[in-house]
């Protein structure tokens, strides 16, 4: 799950990160009323969207004075920003975070990952942050620093010392950086992060570390027992029918193809859309109805795959393991009386009680296509889809 930056700031504030002082505005007015209470020289006008890159899109602005704040949050609510995360289509502005101007001496890169190759949490630093770290990370990889804390050992001030050296931090601020680093592994540590980033962690003229960004991912699978991090979710960021489905304990992501894929087992979702793709087609999604799939299942996951404007065909492919095909095929049966599915269909089905859920489909008198193999069934879809548009 990824929340929005004046989310992160709250909690770096929490764990005594500093961070300018600002708040959240969802409109012009109050976007001005946070100007007036924080009355500083310069404010900063920044959207909020669970996307980087926001500031070479036009979306981050400093303002001299209330009149500017106010034209510039007219401007930027609202807007469809493009940026290299958002894809093509790009995100609307529906939320801003007004905060003061911060004088910068320098901008460095910070954060904290999971690194699974060394099991450990890998801080990666430069001295080159701010806008261009993508740039350097690509043509100068030796300015990014890497240092792995061992998480059964914690954090230990020499991890603090050995990255403020690398970045050749004046001696007077090495150790609040070592204290800072500390409070962002324990800021990790406690929410079940993946990535904590602080693109520009930025030394001010008066020498004083704060936080002018901040991204946080976290482990879905900790959510259970992260209350405060789940409040933080916002629904307007996410794919409504990966929502959708997330209700329904189905594994769906939306993909930018037209073949419909329902499967049980994310093994054989992968080789689902390999397949598909060998045979010539595109995958509209990935789906997973998992291996207790029930009639139900079956029909919330039509339902989903069909709500996908793009889908020109939908190809059901399970493998009766503990879920037996005769169940599936009557989900199937009853879904395709309920939802009009529009599209061509083809169902392949092996595994346990196969042929009877086959003899079921044969014997429903439903406008479908049984396939013996996975690749036929690839092939067929593809080629009905295929001709279904032209
Ligand atoms: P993004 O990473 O999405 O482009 P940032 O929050 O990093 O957005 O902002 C982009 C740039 O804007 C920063 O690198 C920094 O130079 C400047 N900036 C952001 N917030 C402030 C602030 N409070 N005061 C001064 N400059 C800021
Ligand atoms: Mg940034």
């Amino acid at each position: 799950m990824n929340i929005h930056e004046f989310q992160a700031k709250q909690l770096f504030s929490r764990y005594g990160i500093p961070v300018p002082r600002g708040r959240r505005a969802d409109s012009v007015e109050e976007a001005v009323a946070i100007a007036n209470e924080l009355a500083s020289s310069v404010t900063v006008v920044k959207a909020q969207i669970h996307a980087g890159g926001r500031g070479k899109a036009g979306g981050v602005k400093l303002a001299k004075s209330r009149d500017h704040v106010e034209a510039l949050a007219r401007e930027i609510l609202g807007k469809t920003l493009v940026t290299p995360q958002t894809g093509p289509q790009g995100k609307v502005v529906k939320k801003l975070l007004i905060e003061e101007g911060v004088s910068i001496g320098h901008e460095f890169y910070l954060s904290l990952v999971v690194d699974r190759a060394s099991a450990s949490i890998a801080v990666v630093a430069s001295r080159e942050g701010g806008m261009e770290i993508e740039e350097v990370a690509a043509k100068h990889p030796e300015k990014i620093i890497k240092v792995f804390i061992d998480p059964t050992i914690g954090y230990q001030p020499f991890h603090g010392r050995r990255v403020a050296f690398a970045l050749g931090l004046p001696k007077d601020v090495v150790n609040a950086f070592v204290k800072l680093l500390g409070s962002l592994y324990s800021l990790f540590m406690a929410k079940d992060a993946s990535l904590v980033e602080i693109n520009p962690l930025v030394l001010t003229t008066d020498q004083k570390f704060v936080a002018l960004d901040g991204k946080m991912n976290f482990d879905d699978n900790g959510l259970f027992r992260q209350e405060d991090v789940r409040a933080f979710r916002d629904l307007d960021e996410e794919e409504p029918l990966e929502t959708k489905a997330a209700e329904h304990n189905l594994n769906y992501v939306k993909l930018d193809g037209t073949i419909g894929c329902m499967v049980n087992g994310a093994g054989l979702a992968m080789a689902t859309m390999d397949v598909v793709k060998l045979a010539g087609g595109e995958p509209a999604n990935f789906l997973d109805v998992g291996g207790g799939a029930t009639k139900e299942t079956v029909k919330e996951a039509f339902g989903i795959l069909l709500a996908d404007p793009h889908v020109r065909g939908v190809f059901v492919n399970i493998f009766g393991g503990i879920v037996r095909c005769e169940r599936i095929a009557g989900g199937i049966i009853d879904a395709t009386r309920e939802v009009r599915v529009g599209v061509p269909l083809v169902v392949r089905l092996d595994g346990t009680n196969a042929d009877e859920g086959k003899r079921m489909l044969a014997a429903s008198g439903l406008d479908l296509d049984v396939a013996d193999t996975m690749w036929q069934g690839a092939q067929r879809i593809v080629a009905l889809a295929q001709k279904g548009r032209a």
